[in-house]
């Protein structure tokens, strides 16, 4: 007993859901810190968790029932600004401490020793004759530094089979290391590009900032084209004058920014550190490594780069700040640009938020002074930005099974001619989005959702877009049996594709969507072939919007400006202009000038006014009123519960219980409890409610208020989403 005196009683975090910080007994000996990794017994296992307090958190537990903790790791132990966001982060979101830090922590579970490896590096004499993508690698050489296979394909840009390829021809030599491989660090005296006046003064004013030493956000906004990038690689290169700073880049869709990586390792001689959910458990370990021990200077990442554990962090970049991919949408449901902006301001250090599309959030932010706000509004060069005009497709009617209208016909064949490149924007995936029986007027549906299947003509199948259940299209209509009688409805941008084949049989055609973008490397060949001009038509989904440069592309083609342009989102307007305005931009980026051509059925909405009027500012002002007047985001703040579960009655009845217990706040709203649009998903049955309160209220704590009194319900899940973006 007497040891139990001497010995103390710590909270460990585990990186488990639903639960989260446990009280283990320590022994005095092993000497802990806040931070330190830990293996804890809980129920029959081992788990490591981190130690989080000092002190134990229940007052009333006996001291028999406690555990000790079994012994301390030798990982280094978490920065406390990592903790710090952590228990932000939980707070904010109203998650469980458990499942934000499982976040931080995916990584470094499963440590053994450090195993030997084998790196390879250039030979002496390589003087054969090479295929160009073994030049590559041979430039890619930084001396004679040994690197690891998968290091010198993304260093050279190539497959790892051309590397496997020089190995076997002896051109790159085996060396045996020991230790995770180290990253080059990237040289920001490396020559840089002359800046224009405008894009100096923006340059210089964020430089200021960053001498400060203090938290700071910047809104730089500039439009397409005019050099963003250029600016904020000089804040990069003064943030790296520091030698222990670390520098984090967000972007929305890591896989998409082969280009900016190309640029990246350009201006700075390296590439940057990369993170992304989709690396390997190796590529992780190596980058989490590497972090740890402040060896990775510039990361560049998707939103889970925030829970990476960084020492010095010196400035974060949030680019295309708008986008919604920043959005997690389940789990922990963050938005990766806000917890940007607090782990910058837990940092004490400068964030800058890119878009030529800002967000209203962010907007509103600048002009209250909030956010500095710098703007570009000259695109680089001799660039001009594009014409835009709208095709008025109640006058310019559609043939049937046709989604080319004839100016729009007219415009592509007149580029087609001069050698110009064009691109045809939809947002939509696949063939067509519904399947119906001429017959009998079935639709085809997915059984586990509610949602339409969707015809994919590569693979021959209609697939669910949220589930991903499919099958092959059946001959005859499964409902009335009637054979041949299914008839695809609406397209998709294989179908538009099909069309342009038709009028242009003898153009060279990409379709850029994520069925066809399987991989980086597929997406780099493509972009690739678009830069070598080998294709005359683009036909693309969102994926084309990334802030791509091609010089060629003159002309871009939108064939449903209205779709998702209205709806219960009360973002819907926001977020078309945006999506349209950077698909927009991807025309006359160079020399050539550019025009854009809307097909609308609705050319007086605000959105394509604002576009073809070129005011944006006009239509952000009626945006911001409007919401305004509803008290919606940015003026308000909105939450949403949605409660799901494979039995409906259950859920049902527990959605009544949530809504007898519900609270009467003053200025608080509590909307629902009604069908989810997708009402059926993945086998759930899916009901929500829709929280609208005044900017004033804290609205996690009412939520957790409200929700405390209610038990749980076994097979019910409910999930909370505070600063709601989809509400499907
Ligand atoms: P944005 O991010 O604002 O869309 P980018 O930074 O991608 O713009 O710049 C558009 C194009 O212009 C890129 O090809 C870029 O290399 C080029 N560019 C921009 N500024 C300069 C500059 N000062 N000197 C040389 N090239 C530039
Ligand atoms: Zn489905």
């Amino acid at each position: 007993m007497s040891k139990l005196l001497s010995d103390k009683i710590i909270q460990v975090l585990l990186p488990l859901p639903l639960v989260g910080v446990f009280d283990y007994l320590a022994d005095e000996n092993l000497n802990l810190k806040l931070g330190d990794f830990v293996t804890v017994p809980l129920s029959g296992r081992e788990i490591q968790g981190v130690v989080w307090k000092l002190s134990p958190g229940k007052k009333d537990v006996p001291l028999t029932k406690l555990k000790y903790i079994l012994r301390k790791s030798e990982l280094p132990t978490v920065p406390s600004s990592l903790m710090d966001f952590v228990q932000w982060v939980a707070g904010y979101t109203l998650s469980p401490l458990g499942s934000v830090l499982k976040m931080a922590l995916s990584v470094p579970r499963k440590f053994g020793k450090e195993k030997k490896k084998i790196f390879y590096r250039l030979s002496t004499d390589v003087n054969t004759k090479l295929t160009t993508a073994r030049k590559r690698v041979i430039n890619a050489a930084v001396s004679d530094m040994p690197m690891a296979v998968r290091t010198w394909a993304e260093q050279a840009i190539v497959s790892e089979g051309v590397i496997r390829g020089m190995i076997k021809a002896g051109q790159l030599i085996p060396v045996k290391v020991s230790g995770e491989e180290s990253f080059l660090e990237p040289d920001q005296e490396m020559p840089r590009a002359t800046l224009s006046d405008e894009q100096q003064i923006a340059a210089d004013h964020i430089i200021v900032k960053q001498r400060l030493g203090t938290h700071q956000t910047i809104l730089l906004e500039g439009v397409t084209g005019s050099g963003k990038t250029e600016v904020y690689f000089e804040a990069i290169a003064e943030a790296l004058n520091d030698k222990s700073s670390q520098i984090l880049v967000l972007v929305p869709e890591i896989s998409l920014t082969a280009q900016w990586l190309d640029r990246f390792k350009e201006r700075f001689g390296a590439a940057p550190v990369i993170w992304h959910s989709e690396m390997t458990p190796a590529q992780r370990r190596r980058t989490w490594w590497a972090t740890i021990r402040g060896e990775a200077r510039v990361i560049v990442g998707a939103r889970s780069a925030l829970f990476l554990p960084l020492q010095n962090l010196k400035l974060v970049i949030v680019d295309e700040e708008h986008s919604q991919t920043f959005k997690q949408d389940e789990g922990v449901m963050y938005h990766g640009r806000d917890m940007a902006v607090v782990r910058a301001m837990q940092a004490g250090c400068t964030i800058i938020l890119a878009s030529a599309t800002p967000s209203l959030e962010t907007m509103i932010n600048a002009e209250n002074s909030k956010y500095d706000w710098l703007y570009l509004g000259e695109r680089h060069g001799s660039a001009e930005l594009p014409q835009m005009k709208s095709i008025d497709l109640r006058h310019h009617k559609l043939k049937s099974g046709s989604w080319i209208s004839t100016p729009l016909q007219n415009a592509l064949t007149e580029n087609f001619k001069n050698g110009e490149q064009s691109l045809l924007y939809l947002n939509r995936r696949g063939y067509a989005p519904l399947t119906l029986c001429q017959s009998c007027g079935h639709r085809m549906e997915c059984p586990h959702c509610s949602a339409w299947l969707v015809e994919h003509h590569k693979w021959d199948r209609l697939e669910c877009h949220h589930c991903g259940f499919n099958l092959r299209k059946p001959e005859g209509c499964p409902q009335c049996e009637k054979k041949n009688s299914l008839i695809a409805c609406g397209p998709g941008v294989e179908r538009v594709a099909e069309e342009v084949a038709t009028l242009f049989p003898e153009a060279r055609l990409a379709v850029m969507s994520s069925d066809e973008i399987s991989s980086p490397s597929v997406l780099k060949e493509v972009i690739e072939s678009i830069e070598r001009h080998e294709i005359d038509f683009i036909i693309g989904t969102q994926i084309v919007t990334k802030g791509y440069h091609f010089p060629m592309l003159t002309l871009v083609g939108v064939i449903d400006a209205d779709l998702g342009i209205s709806g219960a989102d009360p973002r819907a307007a926001e977020r078309t202009w945006q999506q349209l305005e950077q698909v927009a931009g991807r025309a006359g980026r160079a020399e050539r000038a550019g025009r854009v051509l809307f097909q609308t059925y609705q050319p007086d909405h605000p959105v394509l006014r604002a576009l073809i009027s070129g005011d944006k500012d006009l239509f952000l002002e009626q945006e911001a009123t409007a919401r305004e007047a509803q008290n919606l985001p940015p003026y308000g703040k909105l939450a949403s519960l949605i409660i799901s579960g494979p039995d409906k009655n259950n859920v049902i009845i527990y959605c009544k219980m949530l809504s007898r217990s519900a609270p009467h706040y003053k200025d608080v709203k509590i909307l629902g409890p009604v069908a989810a649009p997708i009402s059926y998903l993945r086998g759930n049955y899916r009901y929500r409610f829709l929280i609208k309160a005044n900017a004033s209220v804290n609205i996690q704590n009412e939520l957790s208020q409200w929700l405390a009194q209610i038990t749980m319900k076994r097979g019910v899940r409910i999930q909370v989403d505070i600063d709601p973006y989809s509400f499907y």
